[in-house]
């Protein structure tokens, strides 16, 4: 097989990369998965449903976003040279208004009545609510009690953008109770509803599609930076929680080997303390969770671990299967940074660059810190800058006391 044909037909039919992903689900879900792979294969191929994205894309999402030069950072570490691709300035203020945008507009094409999903920390629900107001589709929520009472803003926001939100209080109330609560609406009715995935997780086809949608962050990155350098990156990173932002970029380099692909996962409080970090390629094994074979961290009866990070949008068992293939190969390099790690970065950007990072953005900033200072100054590190931090200023101001 060629070099340049590698990656190109992942993930095979059955919705599997090498021994990960696929539909390990009941068979009335596995049917509805099917018909959406279906519809979604023969979407895609339409030039009125790609023109329609690319010009959402272009001027709600205010898209290709830049790549900027910190060049303070950079001298300060004294070593490669930091870039960052800044998925912070797009609408909403992170990346996944990209795949929110593609799902919202399938599920239009398709012609459902409902897009259905569930939610933690908010971001993706406020995300899908805002696609959703734009493509003109009604929009379900779940979101756990215990989430709500935690993430006001982004609950107001939702609110404000019209979806419906509902609020699931059995068990611990959190994101595991959404989700089978928001599975259980949606399968009342698979033939009118969609659901709409967060990350690139989940039964196939929702790791491939979400996938596709942010492949415009990697296209976008790879000619803009051999436009300004006539050469590619020599490292390209950014933090994993599903995968998606690091999917995004990672899928346009993927083919060219001399590029250094990082995933970054939160260590937490430390690798070696079960239960208080979330780096599911650093120290899970190949397991199940959510529809998905994948890396899971597990406890010692099986069940899926606690699991912390400081940056909510990060702190998730599971890992999608794509990654959990390419850390086998050896194709992404991945690696963790700690909370504090995280914070120091968050603050340096801030105070160095004037851009205040998204927690879950700043774990990759925190890698490029600690591995610069080691590099020639002539080598070129590209980070996904995933999203801003506004949502995290409180928290922060509050942690450290300022
Ligand atoms: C949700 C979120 C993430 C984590 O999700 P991935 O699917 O791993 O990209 C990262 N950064 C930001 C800003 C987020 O909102």
């Amino acid at each position: 097989m060629s070099t340049s044909s590698r990656f190109a037909p992942m993930p095979n039919d059955e919705g599997y990369f090498g021994p990960y992903g696929g539909q390990l689900v009941p068979p009335h879900l596995k049917k509805a998965m099917d018909d959406i792979n279906v519809a979604y294969e023969e979407i895609r191929q339409r030039d009125d449903f790609q023109q329609e994205l690319a010009s959402l894309f272009a001027d709600y999402v205010g898209r290709p976003s830049p790549i900027f030069h910190a060049r303070r950072l950079s001298e300060q570490l004294g070593g490669a040279q930091i870039h960052l691709k800044r998925e912070d300035l797009n609408h909403t203020g992170a990346h996944k208004i990209n795949h929110c945008l593609g799902e919202a507009l399938l599920a239009k094409f398709m012609g459902k009545s409902k897009v259905i999903a569930e939610t933690g920390a908010g971001q993706h629900g406020v995300a899908l609510a805002t696609a959703c107001a734009l493509v003109g589709i009604p929009c379900e929520i779940h979101m756990g009690q215990v989430d709500i009472e935690k993430e006001h803003p982004n609950v107001t926001k939702m609110k404000i953008l019209g979806c419906k939100l509902v609020p699931v209080t059995r068990g611990a109330a959190t994101l595991k109770e959404a989700v089978d609560s928001a599975f259980e609406e949606y399968l009342n009715d698979p033939t009118n509803y969609i659901y709409a995935i967060g990350s690139v997780v989940g039964p196939h086809p929702f790791p491939k599609m979400v996938r596709d949608f942010q492949s415009i962050i990697g296209k976008e990155a790879r000619e803009q930076f051999q436009a300004k350098h006539g050469r590619l990156p020599d490292h390209v990173a950014a933090c994993v929680g599903g995968g998606s932002n690091a999917m995004g970029i990672f899928t346009a380099f993927l083919n060219d080997d001399a590029v250094h692909l990082v995933g970054v996962e939160p260590s937490g409080e430390g690798l070696d303390k079960p239960g208080r970090h979330s780096a599911t390629l650093s120290k899970g094994k190949p397991g199940e969770i959510h529809g998905m074979a994948c890396y899971v961290l597990e406890n010692e009866d099986g069940t899926p671990s606690a699991v912390h990070s400081i940056a909510s949008g990060l702190d998730y068992p599971g890992v999608g299967p794509q990654h959990s293939y390419l850390k086998d190969i050896g194709r992404v390099d991945y690696q963790t940074a700690t909370d504090e790690e995280c914070l120091n970065a968050f603050m340096t950007l801030s105070r160095v660059e004037g851009i205040i990072p998204a927690l879950e953005s700043a774990h990759a900033v925190a890698w490029a810190i600690r591995v610069a200072p080691t590099l020639p100054k002539d080598q070129h590190i590209l980070i996904n800058l995933s999203g801003r931090g506004d949502k995290d200023a409180d928290y922060v101001a509050a942690k450290l006391g300022l």
